[in-house]
């Protein structure tokens, strides 16, 4: 671990000459310590998401006197509040209400009568988990010596954060650095009113008090399909509308997003797809949803007691004092940086949803190590080709690295490795065969250049091929690992063996 006096911090550019009112941590969390004193802090976060939460600590950890400006009550950003962590405790719980009630549970032997599903129980059970979370952040931060600063968080030059609080009240922070992780925000649909109730956003459809009789989904991407899965199982009508000719978003393998639309089309998810949403309206209790084809044109409705809008997220960079540092936001209000997380004032970083690449969890998280790393001096990067994806639903869909298409459009020429999982043998005693593992890898050098995988324990698995492609390895390399039987993922280790031999062993 690097000592402060180790890290090479970046210059101090200019002291703020007019501090209203000294720094003290006035935290809802840590109430008793009083970390900055009004001393010129190391590093100052805006964000307390994966992005930031994970790079404050970090930042603590190598030395640095850090404050993390947070503006919601609770800390761990979308993520750990309306993201990641309620959407798969209530994807997990309602598949085992789904498991009961479709009777998987009854054919494995496991019999019982009068299956209720309790709304109101699944909805604590998902916000004692979101409570343990973030409640976790603080002691973290509190362990690790982060200050925290409870409100809004603006640059107010290029050494200086003002921290406006409830009420108005602000307070100035003098930092050698400000780290932005300021995420991202839910994209509104013009015309379309969210009210979280009836017309839903994630947040919204991540606490509806009952099971709606229908739903529509504007957008299959991550979180229709996510949290269209939710509340089909838990007996809602759903109909997702689509604008692309596929599911799951964009950067999926065609092959995985047609087996995938199978699965879900099985436990009765409905998929309009080549389909725009032009417009909704409350009509009585209802919502009337207005589409048209997008290749013939083709107008025609349908209704609806729920209306969920998932068209994508956009940053959250709106009023943040860039312009007091001359930093512009790029055409889809994204802040630009290089490689090191650097925007052009030299000593303010942003990473996480705010800046360019997926909207993940996981990338922010990375982006954050990295960047504090490097303003100890480090010399850190990111492979965003190694960053997986995941989607929770049942079965899972994960990959990394290239797709087909991908790897065609490039002129590389590949091999691919296929292994189902009825061939498996862990998969078939669990009664779980849906999917397969599909690697491509270099024809000439047996790089294993991308990994696709649909699965019930795809998120898990998928963790195996980032760690082959982050040492490089060949699709050989894979096959020759020892792996544990019987386990889903010598289904990996078998479509790798069919990518450099040319045969798996089991099919
Ligand atoms: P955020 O998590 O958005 O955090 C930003 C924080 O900054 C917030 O706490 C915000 O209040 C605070 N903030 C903003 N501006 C200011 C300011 N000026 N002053 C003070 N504080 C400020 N990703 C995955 O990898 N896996 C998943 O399973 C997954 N599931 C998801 C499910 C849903 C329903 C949604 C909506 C998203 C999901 N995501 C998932 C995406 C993931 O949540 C985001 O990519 C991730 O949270 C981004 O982290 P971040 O730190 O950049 O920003
Ligand atoms: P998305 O980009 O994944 O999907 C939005 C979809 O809406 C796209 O497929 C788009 O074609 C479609 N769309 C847009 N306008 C439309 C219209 N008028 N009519 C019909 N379809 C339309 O975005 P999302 O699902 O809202 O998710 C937002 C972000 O959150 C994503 O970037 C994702 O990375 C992140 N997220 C990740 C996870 C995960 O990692 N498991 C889960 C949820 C969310």
């Amino acid at each position: 671990m690097l000592s402060s006096a180790s890290c090479r911090l970046l210059p101090h550019i200019s002291r703020a000459t007019k501090t209203v009112k000294t720094w003290s941590c006035t935290s809802y969390v840590i109430q008793s310590r009083h970390y900055s004193n009004g001393e010129m802090q190391d590093l100052v976060v805006i964000g307390s998401g994966p992005g930031g939460y994970v790079a404050a600590i970090k930042a603590a950890q190598l030395g640095l006197k850090t404050t993390c400006v947070e503006k919601d009550p609770t800390l761990g950003g979308t993520c750990l509040n309306v993201g990641c962590i309620p959407s798969k405790s209530l994807l997990n719980n309602s598949h085992l209400y789904h498991m009961a009630h479709s009777n998987d549970l009854q054919n494995r032997g496991i019999e019982f009568d009068n299956i209720r599903l309790n709304i109101d129980k699944m909805m604590e059970q998902k916000r004692a988990s979101v409570k343990a979370l973030t409640g976790g952040i603080a002691h973290l931060f509190k362990q690790n010596k982060v200050t925290l600063a409870q409100g809004f968080g603006k640059i107010s030059g290029a050494n200086e954060v003002t921290v406006v609080k409830e009420g108005g009240e602000e307070e100035k922070i003098s930092t050698k650095n400000i780290l932005l992780a300021v995420g991202s925000e839910v994209t509104p649909f013009p015309g379309i009113e969210i009210d979280e109730k009836q017309i839903v956003s994630s947040t919204g459809a991540l606490s509806l008090e009952q099971v709606p009789g229908s739903m529509v989904v504007i957008g299959a991407g991550v979180i229709g399909v996510e949290l269209g899965s939710v509340w089909s199982r838990l007996g809602a009508d759903v109909t997702c509308i689509e604008f692309l000719g596929h599911i799951g978003g964009l950067g999926i393998d065609m092959e995985v997003a047609k087996n995938f639309q199978r699965s879900l089309t099985k436990q009765g998810l409905k998929f309009k797809l080549n389909t725009k949403v032009t417009q909704a309206e409350k009509v009585g209790d209802k919502i009337r949803v207005s589409f048209e084809g997008v290749k013939d044109g083709k107008g025609d409705q349908i209704e609806c007691d729920t209306l969920l809008v998932c068209i994508g997220r956009r940053p959250f960079t709106k009023n943040i004092g860039l312009d007091s540092v001359g930093l512009q936001l790029d055409e889809r209000g994204r802040i630009d940086v290089n490689d090191r997380f650097q925007t052009l004032v030299p000593n303010i970083y942003a990473i996480g949803d705010c800046i360019k690449g997926p909207m993940l969890a996981h990338k922010a998280e990375d982006e954050g190590i990295i960047c504090v790393e490097n303003i100890c001096g480090g010399a850190g990067h990111l492979d965003y080709n190694c960053v997986p994806s995941v989607v929770y639903t049942h079965p899972e869909v994960a990959w990394v690295g290239k797709t087909e298409e991908q790897l065609k459009e490039e002129g590389v020429k590949y091999a691919v490795g296929k292994f189902p999982l009825a061939a498996n043998s862990r998969s078939k005693c669990n009664n779980d065969t849906d999917g397969f593992v599909k690697v491509l890898g270099d024809k000439e050098t047996d790089r294993l250049l991308g990994c696709h995988i649909i699965a019930s324990v795809a998120g898990e698995l998928i963790n195996e091929a980032v760690l082959a492609m982050e040492y490089g390895a060949s699709c050989e390399d894979v096959a020759r690992v020892c792996h544990a039987h019987p386990t889903v993922a010598e289904a990996l280790r078998e479509a790798n063996l069919a990518a450099y031999c040319g045969k798996p062993i089991n099919f």
